[in-house]
């Protein structure tokens, strides 16, 4: 696979760290902070606390998406700010490296996407992002599980008994919806772009759609 430069719009100053992220992308993409510096980022996959126990990426890593989703998830901020809650990011742009590392470590197809067939993950293509809800201090609040928590407590619907966690999940989903994107059955953390397919190429939009619903529905 051939390795493109990544166009990312960055300050000058920021160049460094964002250059770690090892992008294989061609494609533009974006600090989605120097859109709202609002929102939270915590990259899960650049720490230990993810399903593979080691960072997957170099320290200092932005959180980097098409702008379409940046300027998407500020719309969503905004909305989820009139009721005292913030976005937290826990991934955006993964290189397909990335991906590989991951896919190869879960042991687990039934979830994670294999990056060397059909799509890979869409947020390898820019266009998913995984988000949480937070309070106005930053603050964790009780959702259905925690990220990448592959059980049915993880279910875009929720259907356990706490109202409070309920309250959550559905305004999350009222935001990310509001702003342009769609959920995942299996993943309430999971948003991507509504028109997603108009940032593919057509032979990998068919792929996708050949297998939506089925393989690739329900893969990170
Ligand atoms: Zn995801």
């Amino acid at each position: 696979m051939p390795r493109f430069n990544v166009h990312i719009c960055l300050l000058a100053a920021m160049a460094v760290p964002l250059s770690q992220v090892n992008a294989q992308a061609d494609f533009h993409l974006l600090d989605i902070k120097s859109v709202d510096p609002t929102i939270v980022v915590e990259l899960r996959y650049a720490g230990r606390n993810n399903l593979v126990g080691h960072s997957l990426y170099p320290l200092g890593t932005y959180a980097v998406a098409r702008p379409e989703v940046a300027s998407g998830l500020a719309a969503a901020q905004a909305f989820l700010r009139r009721y005292q809650y913030r976005l937290k990011v826990w991934d955006a742009y993964r290189p397909p490296s990335v991906q590989l590392k991951l896919w190869q470590a879960s042991h687990n197809n039934d979830y994670v996407a294999n990056p060397e067939t059909g799509v890979g993950s869409l947020h390898s293509w820019g266009v998913a992002v995984d988000v949480t809800l937070i309070d106005s201090w930053s603050r964790p609040v009780p959702m259905p599980s925690d990220f990448d928590d592959f059980t049915p407590a993880a279910m875009w619907r929720y259907a356990g008994p706490d109202p409070e966690i309920r309250t959550h999940v559905h305004l999350l989903q009222m935001a990310m919806r509001n702003a342009g994107f769609l959920g995942l059955r299996t993943e309430w953390w999971h948003f991507t772009l509504a028109d997603w397919k108009k940032y593919l190429p057509p032979d990998k939009v068919q792929a996708a759609v050949q297998v939506f619903g089925t393989q690739w529905q329900g893969k990170l």
